[in-house]
Parts: structure tokens; C-alpha cells; sequence
């Protein structure tokens, strides 16, 4: 059987989104993958100054969740554990400016 790893060693910087997706996309075709990252990374979920942005709501559109998973086994269950919230985009989260108001019933279904 022909191999697909493309060589012993790949090496990352940044365990943000991107880092850690190129890192599980590159396991597939090294031996091992380092990845680089300045900040201690928390156990729980929790700010880090290196992701600044974390403290604003974020939201992973459904072909970003399915490529993910694909790539991640029990990424959605992970992040629901982690307490992600599913949500309709546009029916059950509407913007007011900088604030998020989530329908009643999106709540509801969350308790
Ligand atoms: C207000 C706001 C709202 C957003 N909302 C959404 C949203 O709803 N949905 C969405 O998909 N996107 C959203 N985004 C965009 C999203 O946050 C970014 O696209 C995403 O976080 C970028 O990920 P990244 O891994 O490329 O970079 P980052 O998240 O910036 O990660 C970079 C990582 O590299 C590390 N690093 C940096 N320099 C070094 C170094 N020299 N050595 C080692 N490590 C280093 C940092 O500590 C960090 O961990 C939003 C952004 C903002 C600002």
C-alpha cells in the first residue's frame, strides 16, 4: 500500500482556529505535528490574551461545523459540552449593534 504521508514533521504556530484546524488536517499526512503557541492554553473555556476577540459572541456557520466534525470526531458534542449554544441563524438570534438577543424560546430550549 502506497503511503500519504508527506514527511516526519510539521510544525504550526498558533493554536487559534486556524493553527489547531491546519494542525488536525496536517496529522493526517505527518508523523507528528508541533504546534507553537505563546499563550498557556486553559482547560476550561475561558479568555486568553492571545485570542483578544474571544471576548466577543462567535458564531460557526453550519458548513464550518461540518468540516470540523469531519475533521475533529465529536467536535459538535465537544463544543456543546463546552456549552456552544445551536442556534437558527436569523430566526433565533437577532443583532442590536453590539448586543445579541436571543429568542425566548432558544433560551427555553437551552435549560
Ligand atoms: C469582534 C469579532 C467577532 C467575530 N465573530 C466571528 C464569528 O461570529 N464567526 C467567525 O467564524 N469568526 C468571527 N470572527 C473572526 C474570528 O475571530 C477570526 O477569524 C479567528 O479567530 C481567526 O483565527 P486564527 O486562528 O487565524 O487567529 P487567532 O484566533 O488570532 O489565533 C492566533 C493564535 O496564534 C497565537 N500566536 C500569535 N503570535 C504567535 C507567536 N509569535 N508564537 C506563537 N503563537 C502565536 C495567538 O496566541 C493565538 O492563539 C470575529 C472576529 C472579531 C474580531
Amino acid at each position: 500500500m502506497v503511503s500519504t504521508l508527506i514527511g516526519k514533521q510539521a510544525v504550526v504556530v498558533g493554536a487559534g482556529m486556524s493553527g489547531l484546524t491546519a494542525a488536525g488536517a496536517l496529522a493526517h499526512r505527518f508523523d507528528h505535528v508541533v504546534v507553537l503557541e505563546r499563550d498557556t492554553l486553559p482547560t476550561e473555556p475561558t479568555y486568553r490574551a492571545g485570542t483578544p476577540q474571544a471576548r466577543h459572541v462567535h458564531a460557526l456557520l453550519l458548513s464550518g461545523q461540518r468540516a470540523l466534525s469531519e475533521l475533529f470526531p465529536g467536535f459538535e458534542q465537544k463544543l456543546a459540552r463546552a456549552g456552544a449554544v445551536p442556534l437558527r441563524a436569523g430566526l433565533e438570534a437577532v443583532y442590536y449593534g453590539k448586543r445579541i438577543r436571543v429568542a425566548t424560546w432558544a433560551r427555553y430550549r437551552l435549560m
